[in-house]
């Protein structure tokens, strides 16, 4: 039976066998899909552990993303860009790897929550791994401003440098994003695992603006009630996210898309 894993730390929370597992029951393929726990130390030897015993393929989870882009033998030029990588393919030996974080986000954005990213102004919270993965597919659909809010404004500056220059982008910290209104804003730090929210100004949501969070399966965040409380029309969590990056990586292992929607309603728990 085909292999598949993810590798993580923690990674007993992982919902990815199970999303996995419905993707293959849905698409009517054999495989098994289990998780690795490692630690900055052993993630390369559990990496060519599982690439040795014939495994096909990994999802890579915080903390990895970086140690995996730097492992891979081929990476696409997005994650070259993002320098962080979420999933990878064992072929011939090698390991070919890209990051599928960013689009999943888009097509969450667009094609489940009906989202247009064009021309609107859009404010992505905090400046680690998953604002790496989400910055370029973001701007590539054109939105009138991407700004980056983040407490360390050079961490903010350094991650904007992937970008185009055509690109219309801001950076600041936090407090410099005080009255400016945006259509969409994207927590993308990890405050909401913590019980915290980045401390952003009640003044950043414009009207009709969707608030959305990357952490989910944890209800209404503090991030997600400060917007509510703020005036944000909309709100989502990152469940759709996950489900969308996990069929991304599902089609370039085995050659089939599956359909997200079961996926995303079996995890989506209320925002209340
Ligand atoms: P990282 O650890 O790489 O980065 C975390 C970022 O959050 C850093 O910029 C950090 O700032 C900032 N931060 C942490 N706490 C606070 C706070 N209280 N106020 C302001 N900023 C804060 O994590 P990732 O980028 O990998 O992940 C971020 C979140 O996105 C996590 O919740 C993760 O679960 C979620 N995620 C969801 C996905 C999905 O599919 N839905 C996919 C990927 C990630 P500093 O550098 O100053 O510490």
């Amino acid at each position: 039976m085909d292999q598949y894993a993810v590798i993580g730390n923690p990674i007993a929370h992982s919902q990815s066998p199970r999303i996995h597992a419905g993707f293959a029951e849905a698409t009517g393929q054999v495989l098994a899909y289990t998780t690795r726990l490692a630690t900055p130390e052993t993630f390369v030897a559990t990496v060519r552990e599982f690439q040795a015993a014939g495994g096909r393929g990994m999802n890579v989870t915080a903390p990895f993303k970086l140690q995996a882009f730097d492992l891979a033998d081929a990476t696409t030029e997005r994650a070259r860009r993002a320098g962080a990588v979420n999933a990878l393919k064992f072929e011939d030996g090698r390991i070919r790897a890209d990051n599928f974080d960013g689009i999943g986000l888009v097509a969450d954005l667009q094609r489940n929550l009906g989202f247009a990213l064009a021309g609107r102004r859009v404010l992505l919270l905090g400046a680690g791994g998953a604002t790496r993965g989400a910055l370029l597919p973001l701007a590539a659909q054109r939105p009138a401003l991407l700004a980056i809010a983040h407490r360390d404004l050079a961490q903010a500056q350094a991650l904007a440098t992937a970008l185009d220059p055509d690109v219309a982008l801001a950076c600041g910290r936090y407090d410099d994003f005080g009255d400016a209104a945006f259509d969409l804003v994207i927590n993308a730090t990890s405050a909401s695992v913590k019980g915290e929210r980045p401390p952003l100004s009640p003044r950043v949501y414009a009207a009709g603006a969707l608030a959305y969070d990357l952490a989910y399966g944890r209800g209404l965040t503090p991030f997600l009630r400060h917007a509510r409380d703020a005036g944000a029309q909309h709100l989502a969590d990152g469940a759709g996210m996950l489900v969308e990056q996990a069929a991304e990586a599902y089609a370039w292992w085995r050659g089939v898309r599956p359909d997200t929607r079961a996926a995303i309603e079996r995890l989506r728990v209320p925002l209340v």
